[in-house]
């Protein structure tokens, strides 16, 4: 039993293998013709972005994080006003709140779907809430119709957080063009990723979208005219030519991952027996699986076991965000929100990507199988 790697958590250098040619190809006209920060690469992108999506407007960005604190800069929201964002998600949904000027206030998810709970919302209300931040959690859309309506009775922006769910759907419509302003991350192991950060915003119309160029081109429009203050925050020219190449494969990429993740589905369903919970599988476009995201009480002795055999599987999160160190300030503590502190104490993600071979996930399959009888023992 040795470490070494039989089945990877993702293989991004066998992808950049596949796509070789095009991307340097890509990359060398940029280079050539020094459209080094935005230019017209970013623009193509941000229109076929945009159109992938289903005919909004996009504007690139430096990364989801900022796409997400930009959009709530958009909405002018700031000291004093108060953001719901679910207590499961990655850090950055909540320190987007924070980099605005304003307070995240956390919410409950659904033990079902492990996305934002809009009973616990209700609870969280205050005169202070301004926005609602849905996260399409491991690539899985939200219900954006409960939720549209649940923003609209209360008032509030939407500023979707679609980092882990490029080209999900809901009904029909896809993730990140219900909101005020949709989010998106490309860090490499994004369903959509560049070679190195990036992110880009989406919105409904021109002047929500014209906001977002200001704000991340130091709140100008007209070189050295700066009606407000912005940030520096753009999209690279060689990030948006590599994102270009590799947009055209996202539909595909989508379709290879929901393929994989109904056959882990189908193959690991009798294991349910030994304690292991499966992630529901909603309509086939509503969920791209950035993530497939499985449960079981004795995770970490089953991870070791996955490790010391080779298969990477990973965890996503393993300390929800309001028992992390540095957001202690906030305030939550321990049982304030049950469902996350369960899922983060049971939850590991199995590897999962457009390359895998169907060999590499019966190798993931038989490993964990082996794993959960070895805790009978
Ligand atoms: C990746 C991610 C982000 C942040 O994106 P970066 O590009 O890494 O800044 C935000 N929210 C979620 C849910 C993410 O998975």
């Amino acid at each position: 039993m040795g470490n070494a790697v039989k089945v990877p958590f993702l293989d991004l250098a066998g992808q950049y293998r596949a796509l070789e040619g095009e991307i340097t190809e890509a990359i060398g006209k940029v280079c050539s013709q020094a459209h080094f920060i935005l230019g017209p690469e970013v623009q193509q992108f941000e229109k076929d972005f945009a159109n992938f999506l289903g005919g909004e407007f996009a504007a690139g960005v430096a990364s989801g994080t900022d796409a997400l604190a930009l959009a709530l800069r958009a909405l002018n929201i700031g000291s004093g006003d108060e953001v719901l964002v679910p207590a499961n998600s990655f850090i950055a949904s909540a320190l987007a709140v924070l980099l605005a000027g304003s307070r995240p206030v956390l919410v409950d998810v659904d033990p079902r779907t492990h996305l934002i709970d809009l009973e616990d919302a209700e609870r969280r209300l205050t005169e202070r809430t301004r926005v609602i931040m849905p996260v399409h959690l491991y690539g899985r859309c939200v219900d954006m119709t409960a939720l549209g309506e649940f923003a609209a009775r209360n008032g509030l922006s939407v500023v979707e957080d679609a980092a882990q769910a490029h080209g999900a759907k809901w009904e029909g419509r896809s993730a990140g063009t219900f909101g005020d302003y949709g989010c998106f991350s490309f860090y490499p192991g994004k369903n959509l990723g560049a070679f190195g950060d990036g992110g880009a915003v989406v919105a409904q119309s021109e002047k929500a979208i014209a906001r977002i160029r200001s704000l991340r081109n130091y709140g100008s429009e007209v070189k050295y005219y700066h009606p407000e203050v912005g940030t520096n925050s753009r999209l690279d020219g060689v990030q948006a030519a590599v994102l270009s190449v590799k947009l055209r494969r996202l539909s595909e990429w989508n379709m290879a991952r929901s393929r994989l993740a109904g056959r882990y589905t189908r193959a690991l369903s009798p294991l349910r027996e030994l304690g292991l919970e499966l992630p529901e599988m909603p309509a086939a476009e509503q969920h791209v699986f950035h993530i497939y995201a499985v449960q079981h009480a004795k995770r970490d002795k089953l991870l070791a076991h996955l490790h010391s055999n080779g298969v990477q599987a990973q965890i996503h999160y393993p300390i929800p965000i309001h028992l992390q160190e540095g957001y202690r300030f906030l305030g939550f503590g321990e049982g304030d929100f049950p469902v996350t502190e369960s899922i983060a104490k049971k939850v590991f993600s199995l590897p999962l990507f457009p390359e895998m071979t169907e060999e590499q996930q019966d190798t993931v399959i038989e490993t964990l199988h082996q794993g959960l009888l070895s805790l009978c023992d």
